[in-house]
């Protein structure tokens, strides 16, 4: 169940289609293309999952339950650094495949994601042996332990960084010893099916870890109700993780929510100036903005407004090059879809129409093909704009003036979302003053967008429920049991 491809770079490579269920490759009965955003064109039509298949799937994952506990956390753990050490050498090609499949520059950006999984994959493989309980002494004769138990897991992703965003939910869930149905975005479902081929390969036994395409609103929608799954793991819009909640309370399943973001970026009158341009241009327009994290409102402070926005627009024109995702000078790659592209067009409009200024965004595109939009910058916004208010998942910014720190501070949070939140300030103690009080789950003081496997990552308020990575994305792949312990006599 191959397809013969040739990537945009010439090379050539077998691409699975299948639905990968017990370590084999089955089909189903319906199919969904995936496509090209940098050309428009089909690449090719992998097999989606419907309800029989989601069944099959949970099947697999239930029936290999058992007998995978018996694995010993050593064991897990060496599975787990040969299947890093074979996506590794698979780099460059599912990078390539990556950058094809969802438009982000190949050198730029769809290496390091990979790379990024290779890293958090030898980081969870070390955490196999110490997923602990705990001893809690009660009397001279009783004592408690708990226990940490895996799951059997349903994880559904989104299409922005499509093998990372896996890779956030499988690794802390094969450390765990959990096993795994994992649902791919409608719209980028090639790479994780190349990775299902390494999982095989790596010696992880049939059911273990089961990858399905699939629509959301079939697959995903009956993974997230299927009664033979304990917990879901879920990154995308908040809208679908509002749905996605409803639907896993049919057994009140366990859940973790990785979901949208409006995210503040803070410029203080005492702020490096150019040190916030650059990284305030990179935090919003790296993925073509597509990023959860994306700082898409900068609240600058009057003395410094005017200056801040001539060195943004300056650094944003220098660094942000429209162009092939394969080609090496390429840093802004398309749009995921023409329903993105088009929505993103129409909150340019509504942005001009609310009348924010456009300082940058409307010079000409010199590509044939293809989702590409500008970097496009708006000043002069207020609290009450659409641009400002709602989630545009483009390379779109939203500047506004703030006088005091109370009003920047407040006029941050006031939103629904509360995934990051960004603060440039020389002043050590202001800095950490206002980062303390914004209301965001990660909060970066004079930089953005900085990651780390082993940083916790989730949202406050709308942006989501529970963390990933780090200790605490372990913690979401047990569940914990507590036993009591009597050696003497009850009186
Ligand atoms: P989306 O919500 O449309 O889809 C995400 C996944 O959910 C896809 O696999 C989709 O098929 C599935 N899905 C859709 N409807 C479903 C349903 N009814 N039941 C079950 N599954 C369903 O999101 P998207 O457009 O793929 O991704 C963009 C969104 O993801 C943005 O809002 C972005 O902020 C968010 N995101 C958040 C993080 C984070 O860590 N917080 C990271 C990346 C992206």
């Amino acid at each position: 169940m191959y397809t013969e491809i040739t990537l945009p770079n010439g090379v050539k490579y077998s691409q699975p289609t299948g639905l990968f269920i017990n370590n084999e490759w089955i089909k189903s009965d319906t199919q969904l293309e995936t496509i090209n955003p940098a050309t428009e064109e089909t690449i090719c039509s992998v097999y989606a999952a419907g309800a029989n298949e989601i069944d099959l799937a949970v099947k697999a994952a239930r029936d290999a339950y058992k007998p995978w506990l018996k694995v010993t956390a050593t064991e897990r753990s060496l599975k787990m650094l040969k299947l890093a050490d074979l996506l590794e050498s698979k780099t460059e090609l599912i990078a390539a495949v990556e950058a094809m499949d969802s438009g982000k520059p190949l050198l730029s950006n769809a290496t390091a994601d990979i790379s990024g999984v290779v890293e958090y994959l030898r980081y969870c493989a070390g955490w196999c042996d110490k997923v602990t309980g705990d001893m809690i002494p009660l009397t001279h004769n009783r004592f408690a332990i708990t226990k940490r138990y895996p799951l059997v897991v349903g994880q559904i992703v989104p299409w922005n960084y499509p093998l990372s965003m896996s890779g956030w939910k499988f690794c802390p869930a094969l450390a765990c010893g959990c096993t795994i149905v994992m649902k791919s975005s409608e719209l980028t479902p090639l790479s994780l099916l190349l990775f299902a081929d390494l999982v095989k390969e790596a010696g992880f036994p049939p059911g273990v870890f089961n990858v399905v395409s699939g629509f959301g609103s079939i697959a995903g929608d009956k993974l997230a109700s299927h009664t033979g799954i304990d917990k879901v793991a879920f990154t995308g819009s908040t809208a679908t993780g509002q749905k996605i909640m409803q639907t896993a309370s049919i057994n009140l399943k366990k859940l973790s929510l990785e979901c949208g973001g409006k995210s503040p970026l803070l410029v203080f009158n005492d702020a490096d100036l150019e040190q916030a341009a650059k990284w305030a241009s990179f935090g919003v327009m790296y993925n073509s903005g597509q990023n959860c994290t994306a700082n898409s409102r900068i609240l600058v402070q009057s003395e410094v407004y005017d200056k801040f926005i001539e060195l943004f627009k300056e650094e944003v024109s220098k660094e942000w090059r429209i162009g092939d995702p394969f080609h090496k000078d390429s840093t802004l790659g398309p749009i995921i879809s023409k329903g993105q592209y088009d929505k993103i067009h129409s909150y340019i409009k509504k942005g001009i129409d609310e009348g924010a200024r456009l300082v940058l965004g409307d010079e000409p595109i010199a590509m044939k093909s293809g989702y590409f939009i500008n970097p496009t910058v708006f000043a002069d916004c207020d609290n009450s704009m659409t641009i400002v208010r709602e989630e545009i998942f483009g390379p779109v910014v939203a500047i506004s003036k703030f006088t005091t720190e109370e009003e920047g501070v407040d006029m941050a949070n006031d939103t629904i979302y509360g995934l990051a939140a960004m603060v440039f300030s020389k002043d050590f103690e202001r800095a950490h003053r206002v980062g303390d009080l914004l209301e965001a789950g990660s909060v970066y003081l004079n930089s953005s967008n900085d990651e780390s496997c082993k940083v916790p990552f989730g949202g406050f308020k709308m942006s989501g429920v529970g963390r990933e990575l780090g200790k605490e994305g372990i913690n979401l792949y047990t569940e914990v049991k507590s036993i009591f312990v009597n050696y003497g006599n009850k009186l």
